[in-house]
């Protein structure tokens, strides 16, 4: 068993997407502490201070204990039969209204791998749409696709764990010792003993200080920066050409666009001087078994998934993925605890579980034959596209699981409106979030310490999530409320228990046809895929062929194309947002408890030039506009950024963050640009 004792409970960590195992302490059905796991599969005994000791929100008196539903304009208690009532109802009168895709659900990474499951078996199969979506459109849309069309699949190609034995990091966009600490820690220990690090990022992060070269592209431009990189591989030798000859294709056409990208080129756009370019490219191509970790300033960018497979042709050309033994591939930086696994689960408008497109026929027959029910076969809508056909008349129902949309969207002012506009709003929450007030029905729900089940981290482990206290009132795991819908509804989705739907998932999807509870509970964490309960799940992929069509790794030539935004008289600055370590996200769970003491309120970084510039003082109030909306922070001047640019986080809804951010989003997965929106700035 995995429990180490009868008062502690084995689970992992609901926050970032490093899954570390955490023993919860139990103390009369409350959560006294929360201690790493020493023999935790990803964190060895280590947590942060968010896995650690946010868990004050538990017993907030803030938390949803009932089922509301508005009645003359407000939220009113009601018993949960009133309110599935309600919502089942709602959602066969959307249907008889606008057809089966006026209905649409939001699905989550707070939600277990089970739930995910089970929302878009529901969506599917009860009222006959594929609009379902999750909040990896919002952050890691262009990972899968990106990393689809370069390898195969979608995830990191390798296991965290052999960064123990790269020689080089190159992480880019990412902020790990704030926003993956547990990762952050590690990839510090190996710089400190000797590997070489590359951090490219606009900010002076944790790792840079560290590090042996920082590369500061100014947001937006990091394709041209990844070609630059590129250009010197080649240039100089530093390729594999036989892993080019034997195992990739797109070269002649890569080699053709490269001679437009020369550093002294690339430091144009960038930012970045041409020498520094030349220089990390050196260490790069040079190493033994370089490793290539990215984050989220790689992937929200209107050109996100160009991002990414660009970034992905630096492993390629160096032969260092595919099981060759010279290097680790890349990983991206998962941002939720469960943003991999939601998607895994097929919460996706176009893609079954396992990545299975609702498009090809054979998969639909698949997952029909498990379901025993048709899968429509037309893709379904985004969250953006659904916020727009709300505003549009065309979306009658929406159901948000677990996700702040009013609060983490961008553009947050157009959010409401669509939500307002939309018929019947259904959303399942902690806390009255944002979002919640503009809901027609709100369900009480358990978070991740009081509900069982399984996440998938960023190195695609699957895990196991186990209840340690009992949810707040009436409040219930969104798999029951999910199953209670579509009972009401005159259907039986079948699975009785979350052991059931991970085992009836596996059938639907061969690649986790080896998975179940009773295996993570005997052996802790198994990546996908794993395709036989008697074989090892794949670490490392690619080690045969890879995943394409032709077997092939592809690189890509996509030419470098400006930002959505640029600074200009009006809005002259850039605006970056990302995290901040003691905060997750919209902070609804972290704002709740003793991490508010370390980190209060939402701050602005500026550079002293742009402070002085502005009239702005350090620790004084500031304004921020943008074309979009108006936020109000606190000013930290410090050099963290280069002048005309400014970051802060979005932690703090009342601050207005996201109503500055723009509906620019990638054109290929509809991943918003969160990372450069132009603003202003002014005293408060
Ligand atoms: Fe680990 Fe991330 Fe949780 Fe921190 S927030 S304890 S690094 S999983």
């Amino acid at each position: 068993s995995r429990q180490p004792d009868p008062d502690r409970v084995r689970t992992t960590c609901g926050y970032c997407g490093v899954g570390c195992a955490l023993d919860v302490v139990v103390r009369d059905d409350r959560v006294a502490a929360v201690l790493p796991a020493p023999d935790g599969p990803v964190n060895r005994g280590h947590a942060c201070v968010k896995g650690r000791f946010s868990y004050g929100y538990l017993t907030s008196a803030e938390r949803l204990t009932e089922p509301l539903v508005r009645r003359n304009g407000a939220l009113t208690p009601v018993s949960w039969d009133e309110a599935i009532g309600v919502v089942a109802d709602g959602l066969r009168a959307a249907v008889e209204q606008g057809g089966p895709d006026a209905v649409a659900a939001i699905s989550s990474a707070r939600a277990t791998n089970e739930e995910n499951y089970l929302v878009q078996k529901f969506l599917r199969t009860v009222i006959g749409t594929n609009n379902v979506d999750n909040c990896s459109r919002l952050c890691h849309a262009p990972s899968a696709a990106g990393l689809t069309a370069s390898f195969g699949r979608a995830g990191g190609t390798d296991p965290f764990d052999d960064v123990e034995t790269a020689d080089c990091f190159l992480v880019v966009g990412a902020n790990p010792v704030e926003a993956h600490p547990v990762v952050g820690a590690r990839l510090l220990q190996r710089a400190l003993g000797g590997a070489a690090l590359i951090v490219a990022d606009p900010r002076a992060v944790g790792l840079a200080r560290h590090a042996d070269l920082h590369l500061r592209p100014r947001p937006g431009t990091n394709v041209a920066l990844f070609h630059g990189l590129a250009h010197v591989l080649i240039a100089e030798g530093l390729t594999d050409p036989d892993f080019l000859r034997d195992r990739a294709t797109g070269l002649d056409e890569l080699t053709t666009l490269l001679t437009d990208y020369p550093p002294t080129r690339v430091a144009e756009i960038t930012g970045v001087p041409a020498e520094d370019v030349t220089a990390a490219a050196r260490l790069y191509g040079r190493a033994e078994r370089p490793a290539v970790i990215y984050g989220l300033g790689v992937t929200e960018h209107l050109h996100g998934t160009d991002g990414v497979r660009t970034l992905a042709n630096l492993p390629i050309l160096r032969g260092a993925v595919g099981g060759t033994g010279h290097g680790f591939g890349i990983s991206p930086l998962r941002g939720q605890n469960n943003v991999q696994g939601a998607s895994d689960m097929g919460a996706l408008p176009d893609l079954l579980p396992g990545y299975r497109r609702v498009t090809d026929p054979e998969a639909r027959a698949r997952a029909e034959a498990v379901w025993g029910r048709p899968v429509p076969p037309t893709p379904g809508l985004r969250i953006p596209e659904m916020f727009t056909a709300a505003r549009e008349s065309r979306l009658r129902a929406l159901w948000v699981i677990g996700e702040d949309v009013c609060a983490t969207d961008p553009d947050s002012r157009r959010v409401a409106e669509a939500l307002d506009a939309c018929p019947l709003v259904v959303v399942n929450e902690l806390f009255l979030s944002e979002t919640a007030r503009h809901a027609d029905v709100v369900l009480p729900v358990a978070s991740w310490l009081e509900k069982d089940g399984t996440f998938v981290n960023f190195d695609r482990r699957f895990q196991r999530v186990r209840a340690a206290v009992r949810p707040p009132g009436m409040a219930r795991t969104d798999f029951d409320v999910i199953q209670a819908v579509a009972a009401a509804m005159g259907s039986d989705l079948g699975c009785r228990t979350p052991a059931d739907a991970l085992s009836e998932c596996g059938r639907a999807a061969p690649v986790f046809a080896g998975l179940s509870h009773a295996r993570l509970d005997r052996e802790g964490a198994v990546p996908w895929p794993c395709s036989s309960p008697d074989r090892a799940g794949e670490a490392t992929l690619y080690a045969e062929e890879f995943a394409t069509p032709d077997g092939r790794a592809h690189l890509s030539a996509a030419p470098y194309l400006p930002p959505g935004e640029e600074p200009d008289a009006d809005y002259p600055l850039l605006l970056v947002t990302g995290r901040r370590w003691a905060h997750y996200n919209s902070g609804s769970m972290t704002r709740r408890g003793g991490n508010l003491l370390l980190d209060a309120r939402g701050l602005l970084d500026l550079h002293p030039e742009d402070a002085a510039r502005y009239g702005v003082r350090d620790g004084a109030p500031v304004t921020v506009d943008s074309r979009h909306g108006q936020a109000r922070l606190i000013a930290r001047v410090g050099p963290d950024l280069a002048p005309g640019q400014v970051f802060c986080a979005f932690h703090f809804p009342d601050e207005g963050v996201n109503s500055l951010t723009s509906e620019h989003a990638d054109a290929v997965t509809s991943c918003p640009e969160y990372k450069v929106t132009a603003v202003r700035l002014r005293p408060t």
